[in-house]
């Protein structure tokens, strides 16, 4: 079992609850957690049990990081929206370099997030 974050971006939340739901049975198999908004999508969209931290603006990507620094996370599916500049863009950026620092299984988008599934 791995310990799996999710997160998506407002104009990428729909598109991360279809992927949850396509891959509902694989990622039931895993401990999972998200930022607030995210994962009561999540929860209520793929029917899935997740933890759900702060919302992300308020605190939630921070939260995922220091997850990260404190081996607590396995791998990351955070669906990034490129072309919408967001309020709390450091804490984003914090959260994908501690990603890259922890050399964390890190999905951005779809083709990405189904390699990382295949993976674990
Ligand atoms: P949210 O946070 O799931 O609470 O919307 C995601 C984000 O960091 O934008």
């Amino acid at each position: 079992m791995a310990r799996i974050g999710l997160v998506a971006h407002d104009d990428k939340k729909d598109e991360l609850v279809a992927w949850a739901l396509a891959n509902r049975d694989r990622l039931s198999r895993h401990e999972l957690w998200a930022t607030g908004t995210t994962g009561g999508r999540v929860a209520d969209g793929a029917r899935l049990a997740l933890t759900r931290l702060k919302s992300g603006p308020l605190g939630g990507d921070a939260q995922l990081g220091a997850m990260i620094a404190e081996g607590r996370l396995d791998a990351l599916v955070f669906f990034v929206d490129p072309l919408t500049a967001q309020p709390h863009d450091v804490d984003i950026k914090a959260l994908t370099r501690l990603a890259t620092l922890y050399d964390t299984l890190f999905a951005v988008n779809r083709a990405t997030a189904d390699a990382v599934l295949a993976a674990l």
